[in-house]
């Protein structure tokens, strides 16, 4: 094995970042340990990783203790798409907040390092823009999206309050909207909707008037970005965002989505969610100083490799379907 080789848990590790994560880890000779209760995270997403002797799958509920022992622990286990945050709101506010104590003990018993995968819904609807990190948010507590929100506000609390308390060595990556390969194709958020929706020449629907914006990082930046992250001298603990800031409307996103596919899909028009941010887009000059990471892979590169992935998930359903 290599010399500075780890053994690190990854958290959430079936799922879309997570399985990514944990084939960064691995590819860097590491002893991967992923955790998953496998609520929205995928088996196919690790299917070439387990012929590796240095990965092991363990099923687990971070919300119950958990007791191993780990060099460093990235916290990714929590739904991410409103969709599946919203079906079981109380499970996914027990994830953020019960998750986070059972991985920072766990992180304080061994002495290891620990990572939370924030987001950028910390800052809700914001009224700052760009967000920066020092802007605190403008978040509703008691919305259909607040389990999500708060629920990961107060595990940065947690995070933070470890920090201070008990001197643990923490890292806070504030995640914005990121896409790729992996995402579960039913998971109701904008790429993976629009690439099925439009491989299948069904209409594209979007939210409200498409004028609402996000800034859309790919998977690879994002995953380099938390590796730095974590291997930044101890005195950096964030919070960080981490996000690609290039904006542009649902809208432009539908069409650069028909275009790339070739469809003929029309758009539909559907009532916009409660407290659907308006606007997001990351101010990254800490990631830049700080990690000296900045993302480099553009819109269309990483859309074309998105939809190479959902073409062949969407071949195999037909074929499925044809039998
Ligand atoms: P995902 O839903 O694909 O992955 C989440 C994983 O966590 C899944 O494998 C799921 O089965 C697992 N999980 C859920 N609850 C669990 C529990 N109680 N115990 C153990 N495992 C559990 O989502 P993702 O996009 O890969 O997001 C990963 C992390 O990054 C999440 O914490 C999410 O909040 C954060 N994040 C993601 C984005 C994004 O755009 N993808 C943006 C901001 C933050
Ligand atoms: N914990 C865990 N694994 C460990 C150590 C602790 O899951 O290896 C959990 C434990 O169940 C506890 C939580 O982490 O509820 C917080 O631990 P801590 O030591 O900070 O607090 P305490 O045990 O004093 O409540
Ligand atoms: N959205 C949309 N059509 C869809 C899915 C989502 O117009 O089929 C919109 C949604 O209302 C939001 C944006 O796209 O304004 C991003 O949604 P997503 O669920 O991907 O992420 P989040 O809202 O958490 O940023």
């Amino acid at each position: 094995m290599h010399q500075t080789a780890k053994r690190i848990l990854v958290t959430g590790g079936a799922g879309f970042l997570g399985s990514h994560l944990c084939k960064a880890l691995l590819d860097q000779g590491h002893e991967v340990l992923c955790v998953d209760n496998f609520f929205t995270g995928r088996r196919a997403n690790l299917h070439h990783l387990l012929n590796n002797p240095r990965f092991e799958v363990m099923r687990h509920d971070v919300t119950f203790p958990l007791y191993v022992e780990v060099d460093e622990i990235y916290n990714l286990a929590c739904p991410a798409s409103p969709f599946h945050y919203q079906h079981d709101p109380v499970q996914t506010t027990k994830t953020a907040v019960h998750g986070a104590i059972n991985m920072l003990g766990l992180a304080k018993r061994v002495g290891a390092r620990i990572l939370q995968a924030s987001t950028s819904e910390v800052y809700g609807d914001p009224q700052v823009h760009p967000q920066t990190e020092d802007y605190v948010g403008y978040v509703n507590p008691i919305g259909p999206r607040s389990c999500y929100d708060e629920g990961k506000r107060c595990a940065e609390t947690l995070f933070f309050d470890y920090y201070r308390q008990h001197k643990l060595p923490i890292k806070v990556a504030r995640i914005f909207n990121t896409y790729g390969p992996n995402m579960h194709p039913d998971d109701g958020r904008v790429v993976s909707n629009f690439i099925m929706q439009a491989l299948a020449g069904e209409p594209i629907t979007i939210y409200g008037d498409g004028g609402q914006t996000r800034s859309f990082c790919y998977v690879s930046d994002l995953i380099d970005g938390l590796v730095r992250l974590m291997g930044s001298p101890k005195e950096v603990n964030g919070p960080i965002n981490l996000g690609n800031p290039v904006e542009l409307s649902i809208h432009e996103l539908a069409e650069t989505v028909i275009r790339m596919t070739g469809s003929d899909s029309e758009l539909v028009f559907q009532p916009l969610p409660q407290d659907d941010p308006i606007q997001r887009q990351p101010d990254i000059t800490r990631a830049r100083d700080l990690l000296g990471w900045q993302p480099s892979v553009p819109l269309e590169q990483g859309l074309e490799a998105t939809i190479a992935y959902f073409r062949r998930i969407h071949a195999a359903a037909r074929s499925a379907a044809d039998r």
